[in-house]
């Protein structure tokens, strides 16, 4: 098709140059002085990821120096908030090096805000601090720039290419780029995957004019994860999807609202409701619901219990606290520096908080492992911290050697954020350069067929359209294709009406999620006649297939999980309460490459912190 080939030798390749990218970047400098460090990046690093519009507030900071929290009070509240489920070391180890890097952040430009009475960092909650984060992506992107060696643009990542010299050894990466369409290929004795989260697997409350607006980024495509899977990587706690508690149809974030400006919900009755549940959740999760911070999943089942007796919508009353002038600008700050959308919506449906209490709304369901559920890969901890099982050798090492992963990538790392994921991308460049001297003389074979096979796959949509247009019976309808969008729309229905999404009030159980694996398994063949009419269209392909083996790792680690450990984020119709004594587990996949059959099992929850 008259692409070119774009070879690539280095020691260290960063897929995604996002907040766990950018801090692998910056920290394998540090480390690997002599190192060829390469980041490949779907969009332009400048403006990438979920941190892409900026963000008002860095979620995860300590403190320590004004010992307003330790490490440990933030493994507390993270396993208290997943009802028990997280990989404490993992956690652990993010929170006693996250303070290191906000300092980083400021001493590069980003504007932190500062309290006036005591000179520190001004706090919007326990754990989140306030910045003026317009440029917070920029910022970043600088520091890796200047750290790589080489920033590959608007490159897809579609696949890891394995070393043929040694079983189970990544040895690099191949994909296209976005724009040129050249084929680009990278041999690599480390890869640090920090390609992000999942959207838009599950059908999004904005379907038609609206679709696009969702509530993690519209381009997060799942590849963090189908990118692992597809090498034979185990996976953790696929099933821990998030629901978000948003502003309606422009899914603005309520954080500063509720933890700044003291706002507060009620029925469209104005009525509290949240403690009308309390019995109900009891019932579903005993002793957890009495716990403090209520966890958000708890909070979530109250509000989609009240909607369904009948007394939604559910407002946020922000009438009080917007006649203060103060408050009404932090109301409106917090949107413009973050989530634009939503102001342009309200303005739209002429809703001004000051006179308007805004509805709420709770969203379809995401996948991702650093925001406030832990769904990713399986990586080893750090050596100090982890027992036996959560340990092999090099820290944020997945189970496939020289295979490494940081932010949405990883699981069991509820609450990193922002600072959290490019700290994790510093712990996992730190031990990527380590392993990469201690296997010095390790010769990475990729043959040219392996090369061969992935250029073969990678393009045939191109040419399945390029055939199948000639069929064409009516606008873009082809008897001899899909497109991606309607392969999309496709996975997002099975996923919401088997997997537990809105459409079901996040409800599921095993008759559903086995009808769901056999959809998905439909959707899987029908891939083969997945058509590109061009390269954006060929990227949405790759996009579809990574959402879609991620959604089938979602259902397999569903089914698996005989309980409902999560209310409110989705329900086991079958298994409706919480199940400590059978449960009180992590779940792992794994899908064998060759034969792509999926292999379950529980690994155990050590709880290292009291
Ligand atoms: C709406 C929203 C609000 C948030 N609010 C806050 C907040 O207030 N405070 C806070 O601290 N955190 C917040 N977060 C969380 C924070 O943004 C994430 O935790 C963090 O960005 C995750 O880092 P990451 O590196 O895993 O993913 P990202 O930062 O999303 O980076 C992933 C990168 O991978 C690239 N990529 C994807 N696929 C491929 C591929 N196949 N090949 C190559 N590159 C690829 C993407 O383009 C992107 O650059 C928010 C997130 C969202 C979505």
């Amino acid at each position: 098709m008259g692409f070119k080939t774009v070879f690539e030798d280095c020691d260290i390749l960063v897929v995604g140059g996002g907040m766990g990218g950018t801090g692998a970047a910056y920290e394998a400098r540090h480390w690997g002085r002599d190192m060829r460090i390469v980041v490949a990046e779907k969009a332009n690093i400048d403006r990438s990821g979920a941190v892409a519009q900026g963000l008002y507030a860095i979620n995860c900071y300590m403190g320590m120096q004004w010992d307003e929290n330790q490490p440990e009070d933030h493994v507390r509240y993270a396993r208290n908030d997943l009802m028990g489920m997280v990989r404490e070391d993992l956690a652990y180890d993010m929170a006693r090096h996250v303070d290191s890097t906000v300092h980083k952040f400021e001493e590069w430009g980003l504007p932190l805000m500062r309290d006036p009475e005591n000179g520190r960092y001004q706090r919007e909650g326990k754990w989140q601090i306030m910045i003026h984060g317009e440029s917070y992506k920029p910022i970043v992107a600088e520091a890796a720039k200047k750290s790589a060696d080489k920033i590959y643009n608007r490159i897809m990542v579609t696949h890891l290419l394995m070393d043929e010299n040694k079983d189970n050894r990544v040895g690099g990466a191949i994909g296209f780029n976005v724009r040129t369409g050249d084929l680009h290929i990278f041999k690599a004795k480390a890869v640090i995957v920090g390609a992000g989260g999942a959207s838009h697997i599950f059908k999004p409350r904005s379907v038609g004019e609206g679709m696009g607006r969702t509530w993690y980024a519209p381009w997060s495509s799942a590849s963090a994860h189908a990118l692992p899977i597809l090498a034979g990587a185990k996976m953790t706690q696929m099933e821990n999807r998030i629901v978000l508690c948003r502003f309606k149809d422009g899914y603005g974030p309520v954080g500063a609202y509720f933890l700044h400006l003291k706002t507060y919900t009620q029925n469209a009755y104005g009525d509290e409701y949240e403690s009308k549940w309390y019995e109900n959740t009891k019932e579903l999760v005993g002793d957890y619901i009495d716990h403090h911070p209520t966890p958000t999943c708890l909070r979530n089942h109250a509000f989609i219990e009240e909607t369904k007796a009948g007394r939604g919508p559910i407002h946020m009353v922000t009438k009080e606290a917007f006649q203060d002038p103060h408050k009404e600008t932090i109301g409106w700050e917090n949107f413009l520096g973050m989530t634009v959308g939503q102001a342009v919506v309200w303005a739209s449906q002429d809703i001004d908080p000051k006179y308007t209490n805004p509805e709420l709304t709770t969203s379809e369901p995401y996948v991702m492992g650093s925001h406030a559920t832990c769904s990713g890969a399986w990586a080893s901890g750090p050596e100090d911290v982890s027992p036996d099982e959560y340990y092999w050798g090099y820290n944020r090492m997945m189970t496939i050697d020289g295979l490494f992963g940081a932010g949405d990538a990883l699981g069991g790392t509820a609450h990193a954020f922002s600072s959290g994921s490019f700290t994790e991308g510093r712990l996992a460049a730190k031990a990527a350069v380590k392993y990469i001297r201690d296997h010095a003389k390790d010769k990475i074979v990729i043959s040219d067929k392996q090369i061969e096979d992935r250029r073969e796959e990678i393009y045939r949509p191109l040419e399945t359209y390029e055939v199948g247009r000639n069929e064409i019976v009516g606008g873009t309808v082809s008897p001899s294709y899909i497109l991606p969008i309607q392969g999309l729309q496709r996975l997002e229905k099975l996923m919401d009406e088997y997997a537990g999404g809105i459409g079901v009030n996040y409800m599921t159980n095993e008759p559903l999620l086995l009808r769901g694996l056999e959809l998905l398994k439909t959707l899987h063949e029908d891939f083969e006649y997945l058509g590109a009419e061009d390269l954006h269209q060929l990227m949405r392909a790759w996009e579809l297939k990574h959402r879609a083996i991620a959604s089938e790792c979602v259902v397999q680690h569903t089914l698996f999980r005989k309980e409902t450990r999560w209310p409110g984020y989705y329900y086991r119709g079958d298994f409706m309460k919480l199940d400590d004594e059978n449960w009180h587990a992590l779940t792992l996949s794994r899908r064998d490459p060759e034969s792509g059959e999926w292999e379950m099992e529980k690994a155990p929850v050590y709880h290292i912190v009291d």
